[in-house]
């Protein structure tokens, strides 16, 4: 997946175009850029490929978060619906908007179930952000129609889905707003980037200018320019954007070769009598960064990781375990311990989190995911193969 594994003289050579002339900010500085825009390079990149009206590239991917809430208005007394399997930056991106999370299950698609995302509206809500987790879309169509039907906005995280797809159209460019990362983790990666996606010029333009201090990006003379709301600086440096700018036009290869190898994992891991796999809304658009499959129970799940582990498989996942991706282990938001004390409205609109349990842990628990390498030879993926599919079958018989 990482798409740093295939860096090579595209990306110096970006980065050079760049130093050539010193000029790292986005904004500003014309006659010394010498014509190098690689933030705008890299946004009609994203936009061309994506088919969104607007890209705007931020400093990282909870950044594109935070100025999409911001854009679409959320703030104090509002409520967003988010999965309690995603990043942790979900529900951190909602409380530095200062609205509340309202955290929903997933289901066997490993996101946000649209069921679980109805039951949870309530007179507050907002936005309903569902997360397409590992490459892969959430049940983006009844989402959709849902908040359709309820008046609420809907926020895609596409930030694991750049370069996927569901029935044609990109993820991240079916909600209201989306957003993707390229952190230095994601299948195309600018070192540290995001981008917020919306096909409204109004969205677009508040994230504009939200995520540069307000800043209406009227002028040349950035002190000349207006201000008609605060902001804050969520801004991208041109070099990071001129390493984007060289891997995003390399996406379709990562695709390919993710895919390629998944279909050769997954036949492997057919044969294995008792496992499952994640399910997939539209198989056609995955983008194939990982393998997921389930295990019929917590048990034999912890011991399908920790034996592909020993066999020397690299990026196994059991998500149930995982600090970051799942609830059971937020025990920082759980038990409420910020930095410095958040607003009470949020606090109180919150149920206890530490005691709440959730019907996620039936499938979560049972969860593992394989990271799918660009850089393994032919030669690898046979042999890795193999080893996933004799290694999960003694963990299996194990039961
Ligand atoms: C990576 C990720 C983010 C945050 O992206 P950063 O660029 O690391 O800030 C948000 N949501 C999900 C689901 C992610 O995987």
């Amino acid at each position: 997946m990482p798409g740093f594994e295939l860096f090579d003289d595209e990306e110096r050579k970006q980065i050079n175009e760049v130093m050539e002339r010193g000029v790292l900010m986005r904004y500003g500085f014309g006659a010394a850029r010498g014509g190098v825009w690689k933030a705008r390079e890299m946004e009609e990149a994203i936009a061309k490929r994506t088919g969104a009206k607007h890209a705007l590239l931020v400093a990282d991917g909870t950044a594109a978060l935070t100025v999409a809430l911001a854009a679409l208005g959320v703030g104090a007394g509002d409520e967003v619906i988010m999965p309690a399997f995603t990043f942790v930056a979900s529900f951190e991106s909602i409380i530095a908007a200062g609205a509340t999370p309202v955290i929903a299950d997933v289901d066997d698609t490993l996101c946000l179930s649209p069921e679980s995302a109805r039951a949870a509206i309530t007179p507050r809500t907002k936005v309903i952000m569902p997360v397409h987790m590992c490459g892969a879309s959430a049940e983006i169509d009844e989402l959709s129609q849902i908040a359709k039907e309820k008046n609420l906005l809907l926020l895609e995280d596409a930030c694991q889905a750049f370069g996927a797809a569901y029935k044609g159209r990109a993820l991240g460019t079916i909600g209201d707003a989306g957003c993707y990362s390229f952190d230095f983790n994601k299948m195309v990666t600018c070192g540290e980037a995001g981008a917020v996606l919306t096909n409204s010029e109004e969205i677009y333009e508040r994230a504009d200018m939200y995520h540069d201090h307000g800043h209406d990006h009227s002028n040349e003379d950035r002190g000349a320019e207006g201000h008609p709301f605060a902001g804050y600086n969520y801004r991208v440096s041109e070099l990071h954007a001129a390493i984007g700018c060289a891997q995003i036009a390399k996406t379709d290869r990562f695709v390919g070769i993710q895919r390629e190898t998944k279909k050769i994992l997954k036949a492997a891991l057919s044969s294995v009598k008792g496992l499952t796999f994640r399910r997939l809304p539209d198989p056609d658009g995955d983008s194939a960064t990982f393998l997921s499959f389930f295990m019929p129970s917590e048990e034999s799940a912890r011991r399908a990781a920790s034996s592909l582990k020993a066999a020397g498989i690299d990026g196994v996942f059991h998500w149930y375990d995982n600090n970051w991706h799942y609830i059971r282990k937020w025990d920082h938001f759980k038990n409420r311990r910020f930095a410095a004390p958040i607003s009470s409205d949020i606090l109180n609109a919150m149920p206890d989190y530490s005691k709440v349990s959730f019907k996620s842990d039936e499938i979560i628990s049972r969860a593992v995911s394989i990271t799918i390498k660009l850089g393994w030879t032919k030669d690898e993926i046979a042999s890795r193969a193999k080893r996933i599919e004799d290694t999960v079958r003694s963990a299996m018989a194990e039961r």
